[in-house]
């Protein structure tokens, strides 16, 4: 790696509010760390950005210096975006703030906040929106790459209720997007990743919910399986917008609710939020006890930000992680028997396949009313190969294409660019489907020499 001028840097940190950590720096180690253990690379330069003028500065010294950029939100992209080698990161993990106007159900939230910081800020007005399951995901890369999570069948996806965004360009000029302020601008926000600019500061609709929410988890034996996916794949069809259920199987953690002998061994769970009156919750969810004999259960009424924290602990960083993804109308018989087939070959006991259930109000929106494209999907699989040493790496990867592979003829098109790993590129296309030629040329438009391109990215036209 080539230094930086040392000159350059001290000018860039004159009038830097943040933070510019060099390699040399005592906590570079630290700040190069993204969730995924794969991604090592070492920047020449990470400018910890506190305000939006930051930001602009943070872009016009990697402009000026031609270097490559990569983003930082939450660092939870699979396929490493946040961080390069040799250029400048630009992290905005640092910028936390968010503010809500309860009268009005509006949040604007700062792009270094996790799903944790936006849900206790609106939850303390009884309000949320849309966002992942996994508490410590960064919204800002959740949000531009779609975003969804237990309220999206009742309340779209994280995308369908931004209201505007305020972004730094790659020519370091500071705008406002909006449905009614350049608009285009905000027609690829909503969906195309970090390809337009640098968001620094979401404007969310907000909804009333919980802030209490009937949740949890009911846990079937694998040998039950078969049973179990097919009549989750013909619940789901019909299930009101409130109501979301989702499947994942996996070796069973030892939680205390599962009987000792099935800890370790493959499970087959459902996962459920309702989102509204728990009574009423209570008889919808009836339906699931009978698809066969669980295991155990835990549901219960618990606070909405405790049911997003749930899966925290099955998630931590710092494990290796490859992921591989595909988008489904319906879950035949096929892709059913791949899960099982596949389910009862884990390479790692912390492997596992989920299929997150979206529909509803996520399918509402015209296919090109935003970047976000894929309103046919109402089954996100995802083949999440996670694993603890490098050496494992080869046997894991493999199970993870293997299956991957096996379920493509039954997937629908388009794909969840937020789930595609790094050697996914020749996805980016198929991923938006229709829209791709339309971002192409507001890429052309917003970013003509692909200044932001550590992304899924969207050559200019
Ligand atoms: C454990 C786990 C659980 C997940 N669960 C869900 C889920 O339930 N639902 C769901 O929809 N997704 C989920 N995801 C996927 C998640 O949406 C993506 O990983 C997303 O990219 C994470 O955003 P981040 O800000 O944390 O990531 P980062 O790695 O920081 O950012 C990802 C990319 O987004 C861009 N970016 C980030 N911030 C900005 C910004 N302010 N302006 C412009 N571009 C920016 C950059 O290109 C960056 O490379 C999950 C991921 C993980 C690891």
């Amino acid at each position: 790696m080539t230094p930086l001028p040392t000159a350059s840097i001290d000018q860039f940190k004159a009038q830097f509010r943040g933070e510019l950590v060099v390699p040399a720096s005592a906590g570079y180690d630290n700040a190069r760390q993204i969730w995924n253990a794969m991604i090592d690379r070492r920047p020449a330069l990470i400018a910890r950005c506190k305000t939006a003028a930051d930001v602009v500065q943070a872009v016009n010294f990697g402009r000026q210096h031609a270097l490559l950029v990569s983003v930082r939100g939450g660092g939870h992209n699979i396929a490493g975006n946040a961080v390069c080698d040799d250029g400048l990161m630009i992290d905005l993990s640092p910028m936390k703030n968010v503010k809500v106007d309860p009268k009005a159900r509006k949040a604007a939230v700062e792009p270094g906040c996790t799903l944790a910081d936006f849900d206790a800020a609106a939850q303390a007005h009884g309000l949320a929106t849309p966002l992942g399951i996994n508490s410590t995901t960064g919204v800002a890369g959740l949000t531009l790459g779609g975003g969804f999570g237990w309220l999206s069948r009742k309340h779209g996806m994280s995308v369908d209720n931004l209201v505007s965004a305020d972004v730094v360009t790659a020519e370091g000029r500071q705008m406002h997007a909006s449905e009614t302020e350049n608009a285009d601008l905000f027609w690829g926000l909503r969906g195309g990743g970090g390809n337009f600019g640098i968001v620094t500061r979401f404007e969310f609709q907000l909804h009333a919910v919980g802030p209490n929410v009937l949740s949890g988890l009911i846990v079937f034996p694998f040998a039950q399986a078969k049973t179990v996916l097919t009549r989750f794949a013909r619940f789901t069809e019909t299930m009101p917008d409130e109501l979301a259920v989702w499947m994942f199987t996996r070796k069973a953690p030892p939680l205390p609710f599962l009987p000792e002998n099935a800890h370790g061994k493959e499970i087959i769970a459902l996962a459920l939020c309702y989102a509204g009156d728990p009574a009423q919750g209570e008889k919808l969810i009836a339906p699931l006890r009978g698809f066969g004999t669980a295991h155990g259960e835990h549901i219960g009424v618990q606070p909405y930000t405790a049911w997003q924290q749930a899966f925290d602990g099955l998630l931590t960083p710092g494990a290796r992680n490859y992921w591989k993804s595909h988008n489904f109308t319906q879950l035949g018989e096929g892709a059913i028997d791949a899960i099982i087939q596949y389910a009862g070959k884990l390479p790692s006991p912390h492997c596992e396949i989920f299929v997150g259930t979206i529909g509803g109000c996520t399918t509402r929106a015209a296919p090109d009313a935003m970047a976000y494209s894929s309103r046919d999907a109402k089954y996100v699989l995802n083949v999440h190969g996670r694993w603890d040493s490098a050496a494992e790496d080869k046997r894991c990867i493999a199970w993870a294409r293997e299956f991957f592979a096996k379920t493509q003829p039954f997937a629908s098109g388009g794909a969840y660019i937020n789930f595609l790993t790094q050697d996914e590129a020749e996805r980016v296309e198929f991923a938006y489907g229709g829209v791709y030629q339309r971002l192409a040329a507001l890429k052309k438009k917003f970013d003509p020499t692909n200044f932001f391109r550590m992304n899924q990215n969207i050559k200019p036209a």
